[in-house]
């Protein structure tokens, strides 16, 4: 089994969302993969880190045979360049959004140079991505190292948070597409904490797990939203049976303060 590190081009492809899709992305297939082989995925600007783990379940594709992924793509030039090619289907194994896995911090670790096409990896680079490559939420970026890893703290309250507000893939897409307001009562941690509050935020998730089939799939633009930690203990708080919506929340806390 061979490991290999790959470079996509964040502007080109939506690969979160089409991970999130699919559970895996037919890939142009460049070099020649055996089935088993493990592909590592550095996303270039603005993530510039490994950001998935993917594992090569079929080989020598031809475009016919692939998933049709169409509306992941952001340059459709390129999505009609790749059709005379052959392709890799790469599922999905981990992903994660971590300050360890940027550009620096791989060079430091075994890494040459910024990936571009396939390249081989040395055991030891892929030992050290392993350790940081896991779809938990990196507590130590937001400054708390003691968080446990399914509930946030706070002074009277804790709330038992979904994998989907755990994912730092998850958190991404979110602040890409909402910026770190809370979308309730619009705090902006940075504006009142300076520095200190820069990129903090809490992300709900605003499906009802009773409501998720086995069949579900998260829709990182519209099913996550940003929220303050006292707006997000309120939405995971119960009243009258049931919780409000993010709606409800804003017209009690207008109607509350008049
Ligand atoms: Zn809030
Ligand atoms: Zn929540």
């Amino acid at each position: 089994m061979q490991k290999w590190i790959i470079s996509a081009n964040s502007n080109v492809y939506d690969h979160a969302s089409a991970f999130a899709q699919y559970g895996y992305i037919d890939w142009t297939q460049k070099v020649k993969y055996s089935v088993g082989d493990e592909v590592y995925i550095y996303c270039t600007r603005p993530y510039k880190k490994i950001m998935y783990k993917t594992q090569v379940i079929a080989i020598n594709m031809p475009f016919e045979r692939i998933t049709d992924d169409k509306e992941f793509w952001y340059n459709l030039e390129k999505y009609e360049k790749g059709r005379s090619g052959i392709f890799a289907r790469l599922k999905l194994i981990e992903q994660s959004d971590n300050i360890n896995l940027t550009l620096e911090k791989l060079c430091e670790n075994g890494l040459k140079a910024a990936p571009q096409g396939p390249v081989k990896m040395r055991k030891e680079l892929s030992d050290y991505i392993d350790i940081y490559l896991c779809d938990t939420l990196d507590y130590n970026s937001l400054g708390e190292e003691e968080m446990p890893p399914d509930c946030y703290e706070g002074a009277k309250y804790t709330i038992m948070v979904n994998k989907y507000e755990r994912s730092s893939i998850a958190r991404m897409k979110c602040i890409e597409k909402h910026g770190c307001k809370c979308m309730v009562c619009g705090i902006d941690f940075e504006k009142r904490y300076g520095e200190l509050g820069k990129g903090f935020i809490h992300i709900h998730h605003i499906i009802p797990l009773a409501t998720i089939g086995k069949e579900y799939k998260v829709d990182y633009e519209n099913h996550l939203i940003p929220v303050c930690p006292n707006c997000h203990a309120m939405l995971h708080r119960k009243q009258h049976g049931g919780y409000s919506t993010v709606e409800e929340l804003k017209k009690r806390i207008e109607s509350h303060n008049k």
